[in-house]
């Protein structure tokens, strides 16, 4: 394997730096299990040099015209696709996951989203409102500086995601990665600096949960944008109260997959499986409960086994390798244990179920049926590749199982019967759904979680809302009136 090693652990105000003194932080292969690179998780310094250098860049950032913004964003942009060959190595490197989904689903998703961005840093403006004569109007103002927290299963996206928006508004931020995969967001602050971004607009920490959490109340911080699990989202979420910070949460999900009895099923199965195995399960949205009419479950289950067994497990740098390992040994471990608990409690093994022999922290597709509400697979975030397999009578019924969970991050349906599925896409509690496909993400829509998924809204107009503030200006044309 060559070297990853990045020149510093962090990338701060415009360079490469190191702290010695913090905690190692190995950077793992997940295909192998060896090392890759060595970073120190931050010390104090660190972060202190890190917000203050934020502070400095936001000021002198938002001072710039918004188109002049949106240039720099526009740039980083175009390298991210010029560089998409070497960025997907690297990200395959830092994740595990196959080069032939890194080549289209992480550079190019976040240049997608610094391009979008970039078009609509100049039309955020605010509004005017006649009172007869007096009149009020509006600016729309940067929150100031904003952290972003990512999760470890697109470290690239995550980061391009969170900041684009912010940065179009005029914060700045300091992005804390996953320390599972450190390496990908120095990567992006790289580029910030090439496309001709201030020094400090985009810094990078990486570290342990408590770097993050010590950012999370320090009074210079606006505003957290979290990728993670609902624990973690409900502990940031109570710190940046504390300071009533704005937050974003993107947490994690359960989601239905409803395939009704009229559904073309070679689609639905496609759906499926990309629902379940695409970044080998590691993905919030997944529909990983399977909703199947009973009528059409045994033609359903035939091909999907058929077609499941087929994936091809192995070197994610081999462009023929569709499924690669999980992040780290420990996402493993906790994978077989709800592996287990699904037998136990009585789902039927139909496919997989199984960590290879070998190096590597691979588990192979997993499929069960006859599973119910109940189960604790039905239930709880497994957050790797298992499908349940949950079968229903009725629309009404069906409706009400998806519904029943404490997540509501998305939902997808598959019918030939529009009226239908608008009909139950209305009463689905999901932050996104999708009708007749599962899993797309397009920056211009709104992507985000109702009940413990989340907060707020990433990508879109909406994410503008969420790294903005609205000044009320009143104007009096008039003399002031007094009592006395
Ligand atoms: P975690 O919740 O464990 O961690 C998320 C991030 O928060 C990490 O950078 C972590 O640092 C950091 N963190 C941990 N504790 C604290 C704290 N007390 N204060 C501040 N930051 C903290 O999630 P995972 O990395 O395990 O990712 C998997 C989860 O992410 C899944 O539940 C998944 O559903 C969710 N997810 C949601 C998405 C969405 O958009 N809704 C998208 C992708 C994933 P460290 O890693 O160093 O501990």
């Amino acid at each position: 394997m060559k070297s990853v090693q990045p020149k510093g652990s962090h990338f701060i105000d415009g360079a490469y730096v190191d702290d010695t003194a913090g905690r190692e932080i190995s950077c793992v292969y997940a295909a192998t299990g060896e090392t890759v690179a060595t970073l120190h998780a931050a010390t104090p310094a660190i972060v202190e040099a890190a917000i203050a250098s934020a502070e400095r860049a936001q000021k002198e950032w938002a001072a710039l015209a918004p188109v002049a913004r949106g240039r720099v964003l526009r740039r980083v942009a175009d390298l991210l696709v010029e560089r998409n060959a070497e960025l997907s190595e690297l990200e395959s490197i830092d994740t595990g996951k196959p080069i032939q989904e890194t080549l289209v689903a992480d550079a190019t998703s976040g240049a997608e989203a610094l391009e979008y961005y970039a078009g609509l840093a100049a039309t955020l403006t605010g509004e005017t409102v006649p009172l007869g004569g007096d009149f009020v109007y509006t600016i729309r103002e940067p929150l100031g500086v904003c952290l972003g927290i990512g999760a470890w299963n697109y470290p690239t996206q995550i980061a391009a995601w969170k900041a684009a928006p912010a940065l179009a508004c005029g914060n700045a931020m300091v992005f804390k990665p996953s320390e599972v995969t450190p390496l990908c967001a120095l990567k992006l602050a790289e580029l910030f600096i090439e496309a001709g971004a201030p020094a400090g607009l985009f810094n990078v920490v990486n570290g342990y949960g408590d770097a993050a959490a010590s950012m999370v109340t320090d009074p210079r911080i606006a505003k957290v944008s979290l990728t993670g699990s609902v624990p973690t989202g409900q502990k940031v979420y109570a710190a940046a109260a504390e300071g009533l910070r704005h937050v974003t949460m993107e947490l994690g999900g359960k989601s239905p997959l409803i395939i009704f009895e009229d559904a073309d099923l070679e689609n639905a199965i496609s759906a499926a499986i990309n629902a379940n195995f695409y970044s080998t399960g590691q993905i919030c949205s997944n529909g990983t409960r399977v909703f199947v009419h009973e009528n059409i479950v045994e033609d359903f289950i035939e091909r999907l086994v058929e077609r499941s067994r087929t994936a091809i497990l192995g070197d994610p740098l081999d462009p023929d390798t569709q499924i690669g390992p999980m992040i780290t040994d420990a996402q493993r471990k906790k994978v077989l244990d709800y592996i287990r608990i699904g037998q136990e409690e009585g789902a039927e093994l139909i496919l997989g179920g199984h960590a290879p022999e070998g190096p590597g922290f691979f588990i192979e597709p997993t499929i069960f049926r006859n599973v119910t509400d109940e189960m604790t697979i039905a239930r709880e975030e497994i957050f790797g590749p298992v499908l349940s397999i949950l079968t229903f009578k009725d629309e009404d019924e069906v409706v009400a199982r998806a519904n029943d969970t404490q997540f509501g991050l998305a939902a997808g349906l598959f019918t030939k019967d529009f009226t239908r599925a608008h009909r139950v896409v209305a009463q689905l509690q999901a932050g996104t759904c999708w009708i007749n496909e599962y899993n797309l993400t397009p920056v211009e829509a709104p992507f985000g979680g109702v009940k413990m998924s989340g907060v707020g809204r990433e990508n879109s107009k909406a994410a503008i809302e969420h790294y903005s503030q609205v000044k009320s200006v009143y104007v009096a044309m008039g003399d002031v009136e007094a009592a006395f």
